[in-house]
């Protein structure tokens, strides 16, 4: 066992920044106030959380009114979906590769799923096929989070306004935050969902993202915060850190996409080099920087990711789940990838803290470890 741990799960949690930490530490201690109540102190609170989203509709693009702020990014999908179908009547519909908060929530509400190419973007001919005026929302995510595709959402939004003029476009751009200027991304959706953990924030709260004259049935009903779209007792020090990590991802974007993406570069060409029978799932070009994902012949992910965690490489196979369970990923599969090239996928996934001695140290124990397991099963044979 390693002493030092090389970080390479940036998409299943990231990091928090010490100035989000910073942020949110007065309003675990001193600043405590509920910020729904009509006293001074209250009135502290509700300050932070106007400054919060002020601040995160500016790196959104959006109106402050239209920000609310959700428990996790899967409450805001959820929100998206149910919401919308509660409120229009009518069906959902998504790609076959979104992440289960919204693949489980469309399919739960009997709505359509639309099949993906080969790279894990939805054909649009088959998502104008599957729309019609019954339709009360579309939901396509910016960024994968198992292969890191990016979708251009300007065409989805035009098949979308073409075939179902009267359903709502939302986008899971949980993925995105770190890579891609939310704003490019909030100028064709009508409900845009983020998740703080993925961007340097606290894990339990999210955004969505809802556009002004756009009404969908809350899922929480209560105190009425939120302008009656998500009651619930603010969580201000997650909301503040959310607002502070968000503001830090903006500024410093342009910066660590080129950083990442040599680093990555590096990352992958160095697997390429050194373990025989590895590709890399989807072309660089067509996804996010932080994101190396790869496929290795006749290795099971479960048996590289036990030996890389010897190692100190925390990795990952598909999305983290719950369970740990390692089934097929619904993502390979969608796009068309064979079950026994699957089985061998490999995640590692860069962000703000990657180093060039961790892709290093990752490129050497994932050679080391491929060469064992492959020693093994030739011993057996
Ligand atoms: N959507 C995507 C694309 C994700 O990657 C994740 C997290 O894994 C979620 C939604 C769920 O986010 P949260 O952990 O905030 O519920």
């Amino acid at each position: 066992m390693q002493d030092r741990l090389v970080y390479l799960d940036h998409a299943a949690t990231t990091p928090m920044r010490p100035s989000a930490v910073e942020a949110m530490l007065p309003f675990l201690t001193e600043r405590f106030a509920n910020p729904s109540g009509s006293h001074r102190f209250a009135r502290d609170a509700r300050r932070a959380v106007d400054e919060a989203r002020d601040r995160v509709a500016d790196a959104i693009g959006c109106r402050p009114g239209e920000v609310v702020f959700t428990g996790c990014a899967t409450e805001a999908d959820n929100a998206a979906i149910v919401g919308a179908v509660r409120r229009r009547g009518g069906r959902p519909v998504c790609p076959a590769v979104e992440h289960h908060a919204v693949l489980h929530a469309v399919e739960r509400l009997g709505g359509a799923v639309v099949p993906v190419d080969d790279a894990g973007r939805v054909q649009l001919d088959a998502l104008a096929a599957a729309l019609h005026g019954e339709v009360a929302v579309v939901s396509v995510m910016a960024v994968n989070n198992e292969v890191g595709t990016i979708t251009d959402l300007g065409p989805v939004a035009d098949v979308v306004r073409d075939r179902a003029p009267g359903a709502l476009l939302h986008t899971d751009a949980v993925q995105a935050a770190c890579w891609l200027d939310l704003r490019d991304v909030w100028r064709h959706v009508d409900l845009l969902s983020l998740s703080a953990h993925k961007f340097g924030g606290p894990k339990g709260v999210g955004v969505l993202a809802v556009r002004d004259g756009v009404a969908v049935e809350p899922l929480m009903v209560g105190g009425g915060q939120e302008r009656d779209r998500r009651s619930g007792t603010h969580n201000v020090a997650g909301i503040v850190a959310l607002a502070e990590a968000l503001a830090a991802t903006d500024a410093e974007r342009t910066t660590e996409n080129g950083r990442i993406a040599t680093l990555r570069d590096r990352l992958v060409s160095g697997l390429v080099a050194g373990v025989p029978g590895l590709r890399e799932t989807v072309a660089p070009a067509a996804k996010v920087a932080g994101s190396a994902h790869v496929l290795v012949e006749g290795i099971e992910s479960e048996s590289l990711l036990y030996l890389l965690d010897e190692a100190g490489i925390c990795a990952s196979a598909a999305s983290a789940c719950a369970s740990g369970a390692m089934d097929p990923s619904h993502v390979l599969a969608a796009m068309g990838i064979d079950r026994a090239w699957a089985a061998g996928a490999l995640r590692l996934t860069l962000g703000r803290t990657t180093t060039v001695a961790d892709v290093d140290a990752a490129v050497d124990a994932t050679s080391g470890a491929v060469r064992t397991l492959r020693e093994r099963t030739a011993a057996r044979a």
